[in-house]
């Protein structure tokens, strides 16, 4: 990375984005009666196998169980990218939707994020899709990164939008750019 990027302001989504969910969410689908396979995790592909009484009751294990939601692990090579974000003196923060914070702050702190890499000032919990675009405008952010295309449609004021397609379920369009994991995230860096 060089230091032309010092003006760059990283926007982070959390689930889908650092952490990973896509084991956990294949077993609790289990658990549901339902066999799923990783290209059907990602939450677009997902809430529409699943009736919707299930995959709310699925997200609640996932984000709000005590125990079920720490399991997941981080996105392979979350964070090299966010060392090399502190390295290059580059901004990032993360916007996240969760409604239980609680939970989510907790699984930062136990996946070693927590307050290495993030901290009162760089982590916002917001509720709708468009609330990510207000904060993003608020704090400038140049690039983020979802797993979810609806969420991206919203970041009007971001002129970077990458969608994480983990399992390259998702079409190519002008509206964002395509990313499946962090080193690729390297190649719009350099
Ligand atoms: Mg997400």
């Amino acid at each position: 990375m060089s230091k032309r990027n010092i003006n760059m302001v990283i926007g982070l989504d959390l689930d889908g984005v650092l952490v990973d969910h896509t084991d956990l969410k294949i077993r609790l689908a289990k658990r549901l009666g339902f066999n799923l396979l990783p290209k059907d995790t990602p939450t677009e592909v997902m809430n529409k196998i699943l009736p919707e009484g299930r995959w709310r009751e699925l997200q609640h294990l996932l984000y709000s169980d005590p125990k079920l939601s720490l399991l997941s692990p981080l996105m392979r090579g979350a964070k090299s990218m966010l060392n090399n974000f502190q390295k290059n003196k580059i901004d990032y923060l993360l916007i996240s939707r969760r409604k239980s914070t609680v939970q989510a702050l907790k699984l930062l702190e136990k996946r070693g994020l927590w307050p290495e890499y993030f901290n009162d000032k760089n982590t916002f919990f917001v509720v709708e899709p468009e609330d990510k675009n207000i904060k993003a405008a608020e704090f400038g952010v140049t690039h983020y990164i979802d797993d979810e295309r609806r969420v991206l449609e919203k970041l009007a004021d971001v002129r970077h939008r990458f969608l994480f397609d983990r399992h390259r379920v998702f079409p190519e369009t002008d509206f964002y750019k395509k990313i499946h994991s962090w080193p690729e995230f390297y190649e719009y860096l350099s």
